[in-house]
């Protein structure tokens, strides 16, 4: 990962607005599996594509990840990252680990973007948004890190993971309430700790829940202490929760639910819709309102998902690919009716050299990065 361009001939051949600003077709800001996906779409479809990535993202959290095919819960989402990084300048993409700081419209009628990052600035006939979204901690002493490992934010993820285990859901409102009554599925021994707060569910919901069988603990929750019987060169496994009454807590792991945050202000400031929630609004084609901005992944839905990240990836590189493209062309510009169609539009191949002779490269090589060992019935 580089805070420049991987390779000295992509910064010479990326086309040119001005002799100084590097300027590509798509810029991805942020490098999760959503922003990852879509710019190995783009990539591979002939397009100048750069991700701008700083360090964090959720992904970035997940010791071990589930749901996805064929990977093992042995891969991490910074590996599973750091393969898909290395995949997308294989293809001839150009990654920046730098933070996006502002995004402007540029030229009379908008339709290009600048955008600033710490220590480089670049312009994009298209952006893209997979900034993700934050996780508000629960604010107990010792609990946080024990993040993937005992504390837990993702039901779909990690509720097998806990299965049959002592659980808590740490939260007051409804999104806690029903977390709680669905862990029933997966264990009979659920606490749903209030820390000290006031509910803010409904009296409809208050009714279900004492009507199921969830232990309600109101006192505050001082701190958490690891699971001794953890080997020592093991990362430490939360083992429970302290309590302001002075009782202790043996639990297998749990749920925060203090809700979210989105990544939206860059969005926000560039005109784009936002939803209720604070999630950059996107239509089925997971374009924002503002025209050439996309958003994919959490930072449009909040559906916490890996597989759903990367779907919405591979949408957004589809539709941005069949905005961009330069072929077909109508039977109008092809005949020269069209007097907006200048001659080097119509110059074939569509995609620019560089990009070209990548693909050519990257065609004749016998082993490319990602994912390979140990493959099922390998040595
Ligand atoms: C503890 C935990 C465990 C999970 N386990 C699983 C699991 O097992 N299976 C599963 O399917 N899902 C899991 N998830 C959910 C999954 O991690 C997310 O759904 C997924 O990472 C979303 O991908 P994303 O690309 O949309 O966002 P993120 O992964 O959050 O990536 C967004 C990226 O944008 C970058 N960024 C933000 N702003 C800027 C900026 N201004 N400039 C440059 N970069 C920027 C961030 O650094 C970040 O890397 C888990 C989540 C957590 C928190």
């Amino acid at each position: 990962m580089h805070a420049v361009p991987s390779t000295r001939s992509e910064v010479e051949l990326a086309p040119m607005s001005d002799h100084s600003i590097p300027s590509y077709e798509v810029v991805v800001v942020g490098g999760g599996p959503a922003g990852l996906t879509t710019a190995i779409y783009t990539t591979r479809l002939g397009h100048s594509t750069a991700v701008f990535e700083k360090e964090g993202g959720r992904h970035a959290t997940v010791n071990h990840v589930h749901n996805l095919l064929g990977v093992s819960e042995n891969v991490s989402g910074s590996e599973l990252a750091a393969h898909a990084v290395a995949q997308f300048e294989h293809y001839g993409g150009d990654f920046y680990a730098d933070a996006v700081d502002s995004i402007t419209e540029t030229g009379d009628d908008g339709g290009r973007f600048r955008l600033e990052a710490a220590h480089a600035t670049v312009e994009a006939d298209r952006v893209v948004f997979a900034t993700g979204f934050r996780d508000r901690s629960p604010e107990v002493p010792e609990l946080e890190r024990f993040t993937g490992r005992g504390l837990h934010y993702c039901l779909h993820c990690d509720a097998y993971t806990l299965g049959d285990g002592p659980v808590f859901v740490l939260g007051h409102d409804e999104s806690a309430a029903h977390v709680a009554m669905t862990m029933l599925n997966f264990t009979a021994d659920v606490d749903l700790l209030l820390d000290g707060r006031e509910p803010e569910w409904s009296d409809e919901t208050d009714e279900q829940l004492r009507a199921h069988p969830i232990d309600r603990v109101d006192t505050s929750v001082v701190s958490a202490y690891a699971d001794e019987s953890i080997d020592e060169d093991e990362p430490p496994w939360l083992g429970g929760l302290s309590f302001g009454d002075g009782t202790e807590r043996d639990y297998l792991g749990g749920f925060a639910m203090y809700g979210t945050a989105y990544n939206a202000d860059l969005a926000a400031d560039l005109g784009c819709a936002l939803t209720d929630e604070g999630a950059i609004d996107v239509d089925e084609n997971r374009e924002a309102s503002v025209d050439g901005v996309y958003a994919v992944g959490d930072v449009t839905h909040g559906q916490n998902q890996t597989t759903i990240a990367i779907g919405d990836g591979a949408y957004a590189g589809l539709a941005i690919h069949k905005d961009l493209r330069r072929f077909p062309k109508s039977l109008e510009e092809l005949e020269g009716d069209d007097e907006t169609v200048a001659d080097d539009d119509l110059a074939v191949p569509g995609t620019a050299p560089d990009l070209r002779a990548t693909m050519r490269r990257v065609r004749d090589l016998k082993t490319h990065p990602g994912l390979r060992e140990p493959s099922p019935g390998g040595d």
